[in-house]
């Protein structure tokens, strides 16, 4: 049997159409964007186009949209970029605790730099109230930075509730917005944020490629010093293949966007129904609504995620615990004690988030493995104690 894939929140297969997209620029259009050359120009309008793609589906300007190097690179840009630019203004940060390692780790760097940072709690459903980024704010503040949605419990953050915020008290506001883009419409100057990051591997693209959306007027201070690129943003020949399948991958999404919200949903709701009918105590974490379709976070009274998630490895099923970066370290995850369940629990905790590729026998076969599992492990954890 194929093995099956249910992590689509931590990267994602790339789109036959992005990969064919993509070719032309490694081996034909293969200039540096910067030539004058023919070849060169081939690489700037490929890139052009993406730019033009991305910028449309967010309601922006090309102008306003940078390339980076991934969704990590795009978080740093918005956190230190806007940081050391506003220095002089304040230097005062709100994040949340259930941000990506990517703001998290940027922020506790800024701090150790002198920056003060306020880092946001969460209710049980993982999401940020907006009236606590109200009540943080103080004459020092330059930046908010709240996340869209969440990539461990897929809950959904009202920023536009925090956009109208941070528009009210002319503070900047970034989102990460990588689990959204291409999921969700988004539109930058309808929600009132000034920074949006982009990344392109869990949307069917291309891993290694990301984008930032600046607001015109916003200062940046680079990351990166070398060449002109990304107009004196972020030097460094442009990643052409990638960008194209960027810009691919956010052009299918555009399209089938829609279609593919309402399959993931009836999926999840078919897995969820079943497992709770068929496995005993287990508790489903994020929000109910406000979230993402396809995100089942949950988690199995007496049992450690890990030997769950590695005996579903051996019955060919590919699932998560806590975050994909965390979950090396076996570190508990950040997110499911920011939401307040107790260490047993998250370390009892599982993520499946489903992609378009998966279907309905994918989610009967797996239906058919879990009680299996579970009861092995369960007869396994009662011998050991
Ligand atoms: C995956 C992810 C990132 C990091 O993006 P990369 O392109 O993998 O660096 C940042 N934020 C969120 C919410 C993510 O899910």
């Amino acid at each position: 049997m194929k093995p099956i894939y249910f992590d689509h929140a931590a990267t994602t297969s790339v789109d036959k159409r992005v990969f064919e997209a993509m070719k032309e620029f490694f081996h034909i259009s293969y200039g540096n964007a910067s030539s004058l050359h023919t070849f060169g120009r081939k690489a700037r309008t490929g890139m052009d186009k993406s730019r033009e793609i991305i910028a449309n589906m967010i309601n922006a300007k090309d102008s306003e949209i940078y390339f980076t190097s991934s969704g990590t690179e795009s978080d740093n840009l918005a956190v230190k970029g806007i940081a050391y630019a506003y220095r002089d203004k304040g230097e005062h940060i709100i994040t949340s605790m259930v941000e990506h390692h990517a703001v998290l780790n940027t922020c506790e760097f800024l701090e150790s730099n002198g920056f003060k940072v306020t880092y946001l709690p969460v209710n049980k459903y993982g999401m940020v109230d907006p009236s606590d980024v109200k009540k943080s704010i103080n004459k020092k503040t330059i930046l908010v930075s709240i996340m869209h949605a969440n990539n461990e419990v897929g809950t959904i953050n009202d920023i536009s509730e925090i956009g109208k915020i941070t528009r009210e008290n002319e503070i900047l506001f970034h989102s990460d917005a990588v689990q959204t883009f291409g999921k969700l419409p988004i539109d930058v100057k309808g929600i009132g944020v000034d920074l949006l990051t982009i990344s392109g591997h869990k949307i069917y693209g291309p891993k290694g490629v990301g984008a930032l959306y600046v607001r015109r007027g916003i200062k940046i201070q680079p990351l990166l010093h070398g060449g002109s690129h990304e107009r004196n943003k972020r030097a460094g020949t442009e990643n052409i293949p990638g960008i194209v399948g960027l810009g691919k991958a956010a052009e299918i999404r555009a399209e089938e966007m829609g279609s593919e919200f309402k399959y993931l949903s009836e999926l999840e709701d078919y897995f969820r129904t079943n497992l709770y009918e068929t496995i005993d105590n287990i508790k489903f974490n994020g929000h109910p609504e406000e979230k993402l379709p396809g995100y089942l976070n949950m988690s199995f009274s007496g049992i450690e995620g890990e030997s769950l998630l590695l005996s579903l490895d051996l019955e060919g099923i590919a699932v998560a615990t806590g975050s994909a970066c965390s979950s090396g370290s076996s570190e508990p995850s950040h997110v499911l004690e920011a939401m307040g369940l107790s260490p047993e629990t998250v370390q009892s905790s599982i993520r499946i988030s489903l992609g378009k590729q998966n279907t309905r026998e994918d989610i009967d076969y797996a239906l058919s493995v879990f009680p299996k599992v579970i009861k092995r492990l369960k007869e396994l954890s009662s011998v050991s104690f």
